[in-house]
């Protein structure tokens, strides 16, 4: 009650406690959370805190699975609320408040359409449903039972008493807030609603600015003042205005947003500013977010490239490819070209060209603002030139899938490592994870798995178009992640062989350095930059209406794009001088030296919130643990990749008349399973010199014997045919960027090839062109993310042609389940006499369909005979000598979207052929 205060929360929560078992005792399977009773001298208690509270006390006496938990809360609205209240323990929710505010705001006109108060219900029930189910799905859980009672959660900023009794097992490394001050919060915002004299009463209540900033709201980093100031700064290379924008941020917004604004610099040895580097040098470490070119416009992505390759930075091309266009240099010098490709999970875009024109190759495991979800481009962002540059159909929208299919193991993520490296072995392999606990073990694993760098993203990024609730609610401050990751990594002597770098709403100055007393030696921007280049923060990103014409595919939009290069340029030589400034005070020459210094960092005492005076950052200020006097703690030593025991500096040495001249070669070789990835140093090779195109059809053939390693023929160029007389291991095909893949079983073996798998799992992952024919079996999640390679094979396991986005997939054989869950692109052909493939097929995004069409027919003909010519295959003799009885048992595997936007092309040509003849006449006659 009122009159407890702030004291009588824990005493409260104690007696709930006391209550759930007492009902236990009196025989009730059941118990009733519920705050319906609030009122003018009642407060609601946290409906989390009591629910963790019982269910931890139910727990610890063993009594947990006696009774029921239902929670009728006022509080829970949004999904986050119905994930904690569940990953703490509730059997059920009732929102009760949620529903009459929804059945008010109908009352009220406030709502769309005429649904009656139990539509209304229905419709938010599942929109919650679903949303949960999607957080779920991102931590790998499938049933709800499961993720009852998980807390998988991390705490920050409370005391270990709240965590104890409610949150028992939580992990929480920075300790602060305890019952009273929550007990104070309550009180605070139950005055709202009653205040204690009349007069206070408040018409309507405060709207908090939760989601869109409000003067009297929530603090947001960027508001009207902040983005004004580094627009002017950027723009005219305002100094004083970067100075009012640096110090808004750092003194008034960091405080409040952000933790490294709870820290201030100890004193050091100030040196002269002219000791320290050059922000000519600083400015090299700095790299702009993976935005894709698809989700910015491409005047919006291509200032940030030129921007960065004038300075030395590196701009991320994101999940999307890249225009081929970019890569060659513009006559004044400057350059398009990204200096940092992505591979992301859904490969768009990713060939042997594309990695050999990087000089930092990025694979995304998570990212910082939404943690473990994928991304979809809806279809009408995805022009013709979208399309073309990831390899896809225009106006067909795209999902990235949440894992990459190559990588269920930290030994999946160092083969995808080694792959990217045979790739291209002059670029650096970056791994970006997202800052959680724990991630400095899976760094530790990622540094030995022989990443380059290591990306540590936080969770304040996101443009407006990742899901607010993963914005608000998922992932975690760099500053938790960076420290963690510094300190795991010198404490086991791995960090001076990777760079570090961090992200998430960096801005100033001032953020570089604490990044860099930290552990980072590099620094990643997204927000920031697109300000400097006219973002307004309108939080319209996802509907093609931005109306600067940074976040739109609309030319008429893009076309109010104003950003130029000297802009981004201007804002970070202004945040590299700033650094310097802080440096000279704190008496460092470099940022090298500067690395991992946290010493330098503590508790700022001025900041007075009533909130933070419990706050501990000790465990994210201890300076890293040296095993040994002498261990590097900034990167000072190269991976040691392996490249140089790899076959495929054999085979560049004889295909030198190829890769010289276009001359054909033919080898003859012995491949064993440690010969990974097979063929791709060579197609490296081949684009640096023959570009995009590769070589001309047939130019080198390699005949092996024996078992291939993993990843054989990953990005297999333009004319180069890799001929497997044995089998070969995992991810056959990977990126298959025109080459051509042929596996088969030697003449003399003892097993019916048909009957038995030939291939690994993910064969053709992420393949953009190319062929491929495999007599056997592939193992499961063949052809996933295929996007324009052609293949047959004589059966697959579960979890085929899923996301494929084109191409061509015959099987001639059973398949597993699931077979095309999310594809949207291409054409699968499955031959099934059995009629099994209905019920293997996911039919969420394809349909099934009789061979009709005569092209078709004449394709599916076509690739059956090139597999009986290539393979020697019996099941596809048996197939061609039969024809007409067997085409009938074929089935054509159709994406619902595909067929759509194929049928508009083929309409819009058809006018257009038609269109032609007239404006030729119209041109003669003048
Ligand atoms: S102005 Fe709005 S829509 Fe455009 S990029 Fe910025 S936040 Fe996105």
């Amino acid at each position: 009650v009122r009159t407890e205060g702030p004291k009588g929360l824990k005493p409260a929560l104690e007696r709930i406690c006391r209550e759930a078992r007492q009902a236990i005792a009196e025989g009730y399977s059941v118990v009733i959370l519920s705050d319906r009773a609030a009122g003018p001298d009642r407060l609601p208690i946290s409906s989390l805190l009591a629910t963790g509270a019982v269910h931890h006390h139910l727990v610890r006496h063993e009594e947990r699975t006696r009774i029921g938990l239902v929670v009728e809360s006022g509080e829970a609205r949004e999904v986050h609320h119905f994930c904690c209240l569940v990953g703490y323990g509730a059997d059920a929710v009732n929102p009760y408040l949620a529903f009459e505010a929804l059945w008010q705001l109908q009352d009220d006109g406030e709502l769309p359409g005429d649904w009656d108060h139990d539509q209304i219900t229905a419709a938010y029930r599942k929109a919650t449903k679903q949303g949960i189910l999607k957080v779920m799905a991102k931590m790998g859980i499938s049933t709800l039972q499961s993720y009852k009672g998980a807390q998988i959660f991390e705490a920050v900023g409370l005391c270990e008493d709240v965590i104890d009794l409610c949150f028992r097992g939580t992990a929480s490394r920075i300790r602060g807030v305890g019952f009273e001050i929550l007990g104070e919060e309550t009180l605070r915002r139950h005055s709202l609603g009653y205040p204690s004299r009349e007069e206070n009463r408040l018409p309507v209540l405060p709207n908090f600015g939760l989601f869109q900033w409000r003067a009297t709201g929530e603090k947001h980093a960027w508001n009207p003042l902040t983005i004004a100031n580094i627009q002017k700064a950027a723009t005219q290379g305002d100094k004083g205005a970067y100075k009012e924008f640096s110090r808004l941020i750092n003194e008034q917004v960091a405080r409040e947003c952000h933790l490294r604004g709870l820290v201030r610099f100890k004193a050091g040895k100030a040196i002269p500013l002219d000791e320290v580097e050059p922000a000519a040098e600083i400015v090299k470490r700095f790299c702009t977010g993976a935005m894709s070119y698809g989700s910015i416009s491409a005047e919006a992505h291509e200032s940030i490239a030129i921007a960065m390759n004038r300075i030395g930075g590196k701009s991320n091309t994101g999940e999307g490819g890249e225009d081929y266009k970019r890569f060659a240099p513009l006559p004044n010098g400057d350059s398009k070209r990204s200096a940092i490709k992505q591979v992301a999970s859904g490969r768009f875009g990713v060939t042997s060209w594309y990695l050999t024109n990087a000089d930092e190759l990025q694979i995304k495991i998570s990212q910082g603002a939404k943690p473990g979800e994928g991304g979809e481009l809806p279809g009408h962002k995805v022009d013709k030139v979208i399309a073309a540059t990831r390899h896809s159909t225009p106006g067909v929208g795209l999902i990235s899938p949440p894992p990459h299919h190559d990588i269920y193991s930290i030994e999946d993520l160092a083969q995808l490592i080694f792959d990217l490296k045979n790739s291209n072995p002059s670029a650096r392999i970056s791994v970006k994870l997202v800052s959680e606990v724990g991630v400095g073990t899976i760094a530790a694993g990622v540094a030995k798995g022989h990443a380059d760098n290591i990306l540590i993203s936080g969770d304040s990024g996101g443009t407006g178009a990742s899901p607010l609730t993963s914005i608000k609610h998922a992932g975690l401050p760099w500053e938790l992640g960076i420290a963690e990751t510094h300190q795991t990594l010198v404490l086991n002597d791995l960090r001076s062989r990777v760079r570090l770098q961090t992200d998430g709403q960096l801005k100033t100055g001032r953020d570089v350095v604490i990044a860099t007393l930290l552990g980072a030696e590099e620094f990643g921007f997204s927000t920031a930059p697109l300000i400097t280049l006219g973002c307004i923060m309108m939080r319209k990103c996802h509907l093609n209406t931005c109306p600067v014409g940074i976040a739109t595919q609309d030319p008429e939009l893009r076309a109010k794009f104003h950003g130029q290069p000297e802009h981004l340029i201007n804002y970070f030589f202004m945040v590299a001088e700033e650094a310097r400034e802080i440096m000279a005070q704190l008496g460092f020459r470099s940022v090298n030296e500067m690395v991992g210094h946290s010493e330098m960092l503590e508790l700022d005492p001025t900041v007075t919130h009533w909130k933070t005076r419990h706050i501990d950052l000790s465990k994210v200020l201890a300076p890293a643990t040296l095993p040994h006097p002498n261990v590097g703690t900034y990167c000072q030593i190269t991976q040691q990749h392996g490249l140089e025991f790899q076959l495929d500096n054999d085979l560049i040495k004889e295909c030198q008349p190829a890769i010289q001249d276009a001359k054909p070669v033919r080898l003859d070789i012995e491949v064993q399973n440690i010969d990974r990835a097979l063929g791709t140093m060579l197609s490296h090779e081949i684009s640096k010199k023959w570009g995009a195109k590769g070589l001309p059809e047939g130019t080198v053939h390699i005949h092996c014997r024996g078992s291939a390693g993993q990843s054989l023929g990953a990005w297999l160029a333009h004319g180069v045919t890799i001929e497997v007389e044995g089998d070969a291991n995992d991810y056959v095909g990977k990126g298959l960027s025109g080459g051509r893949v042929i596996v088969y079983p030697p003449a003399n073996v003892s097993f019916v090839p048909e009957e038995n798998i030939v291939i690994g799992n993910v064969a053709l992952y992420g393949a953009t062109e190319g062929e491929a024919y495999f007599r056997g079996r592939a193992a499961e999640r063949f052809c996933v993310r295929n996007s324009g390679a052609s293949t047959v094979v004589e059966g697959v396991g579960d979890h085929g042609l899923e996301y494929m986005t084109g191409g061509r997939a015959v099987i001639l054989g059973p398949t597993g389940r699931n077979l095309a869950a999310g594809m949207s692109g291409g054409i699968g052909y499955v031959w099934d006499p059995q009629d099994e493939l209905l019920g293997n097929c996911n039919l969420e995004m394809v349909g099934l369909e009789p061979m009709e069409a005569a092209e078709d027919i004449a394709e599916l003909k076509s690739l059956i005979e090139k597999h009986h010519k290539y393979t020697g295959s019996t099941v596809a003799a048996a197939i061609l000598k039969n024809w007409a009885a067997e085409l009938p048992r074929f089935k054509k595997v159709m994406p619902t979207d595909y067929k759509r936007a194929l049928a508009e092309m083929k309409v819009q040509e058809a006018q257009a052929a038609a269109k032609g003849p007239a404006l030729a006449g119209v041109g003669g006659q003048s």
